[in-house]
């Protein structure tokens, strides 16, 4: 049987899953997991580049994370869930990486750039910060991933992955650097250059208003205090609706020209979430004329929102009653994330010349 492709993403354990991942990345997963073999990393190391301050909380939301798996439909025994700091052979690899990649280019990655300002770091953010990108690159090839599914703040750190693997790959395993990234493997490489899998919203807007800085809105982010989770009760999802920012040019009835639906989170939601598109189409119109109100297109979004995650909210409910059962699934994650990894830290180490015990020497861990 040819064995099936596989597939590695994940999530920073610094809140809960929002309607942003829904779209961006787990409603793929959920998918793909018949077709491929799925690995879903909990990246709990990489939530202490901001909160190393609070082991307790990023703890509690390796746990949260792996409820929302369960209740979106993760099935444990076919994907591999697990957490980030239990597969060791990924921290061997990134101080690897970390040789093959210049501080500078690190440092221009405008996903780090974005986060620096979005989560105000200043000029106070840890070491770590940057080495977390680096870091990623090892959580992504560990598992020499087909293809990758992420929101389209990833692509930056996926293009730093498709760099080391090129340099790793003609650096120590000989590959001629005019081959074509889809040949690399062919040509004897061991990573493959990954390629992305962005959802059916590369990027969902948070409830807030936008940025001081740039007048956009903000994406969707557990940090930003802007998101819908996927967990939060109907009420919480009335408040947050109802209380969401709306284009105050909206308001000017008698001016609706200057209505632009794309400046206003509500329609981007309609948009992407609502399935009666006939009811979209026809009230973005009104709306644009001032013929229809916040209040009741807030109210219909309530209603939309509500269907979408209530059969994840009830089956989360059965997980949290059943603690045992997210940690065992995380355990055997963990255990079959552990198999690939190692494996590919013994390839790497083959290629590195730093092979000197063989394998064995890694069960003596
Ligand atoms: P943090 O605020 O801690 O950075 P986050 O909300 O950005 O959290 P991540 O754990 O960084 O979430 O991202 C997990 C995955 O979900 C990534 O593939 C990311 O691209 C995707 N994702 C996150 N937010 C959104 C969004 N608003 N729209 C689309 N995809 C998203
Ligand atoms: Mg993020």
């Amino acid at each position: 049987m040819a064995e099936k492709k596989r597939i590695l993403t994940g999530d920073t354990p610094t809140g809960k899953l929002h309607l942003g991942h829904w779209v961006g990345s787990v409603e793929n997963r959920v998918a793909m997991q018949a077709e491929y073999d799925c690995y879903f990393i909990i990246a709990n190391k990489h939530a202490f580049t901001t909160r190393a301050d609070r082991p307790e909380d990023i703890r509690q939301s390796v746990i949260e994370i792996a409820t929302d798996y369960l209740a979106c439909g993760i099935d444990p025994q076919r994907s591999a869930m697990f957490i980030q700091s239990e597969v060791p052979a990924i921290d061997e690899l990134t101080f690897y990486f970390s040789m093959l990649i210049p501080f500078n280019r690190v440092m221009r990655n405008p996903t780090l750039k974005d986060e620096i300002r979005d989560k105000g770091l200043g000029d106070n953010y840890p070491f770590g910060f940057p080495l977390y990108a680096v870091g990623q690159c090892a959580d992504i090839l560990a598992f020499r991933p087909q293809l990758v599914p992420v929101g389209e703040d990833q692509l930056p750190h996926l293009e730093l992955s498709r760099e080391v693997a090129r340099r790793f790959d003609q650096m120590y395993c000989g590959v001629d650097p005019h081959t074509e990234d889809k040949d690399y493997v062919k040509a004897g490489g061991l990573f493959p250059i990954i390629e992305p899998k962005l959802g059916r919203v590369k990027r969902l807007v948070g409830t807030g208003a936008p940025s001081a800085e740039t007048g956009e809105l903000l994406k969707m982010s557990k940090s930003l205090n802007n998101a819908i989770f996927l967990s939060d009760d109907a009420d919480t999802v009335q408040k947050k609706i109802m209380g969401m920012y709306t284009d105050p040019k909206r308001v000017r009835a008698t001016d609706p020209g200057e209505t632009d639906p794309e400046k206003n989170p509500l329609w981007a939601y309609h948009e992407t979430f609502n399935p009666d598109t006939a009811w979209v189409d026809e009230h973005r119109e009104m709306y644009k004329a001032g013929k229809v109100g916040d209040v009741a297109v807030k109210r219909k979004l309530v209603e939309v929102i509500n269907t979408l995650i209530d059969p994840i909210r009830s089956k989360r409910k059965q997980y949290e009653q059943r603690p045992d059962d997210v940690i065992d699934a995380l355990r055997l994650g963990t255990q079959k994330a552990n198999a690939v990894a190692e494996e590919t830290l013994h390839l790497a180490k083959q290629a590195l010349k730093q092979d000197y015990f063989g394998k064995r020497a890694l069960s003596l861990r």
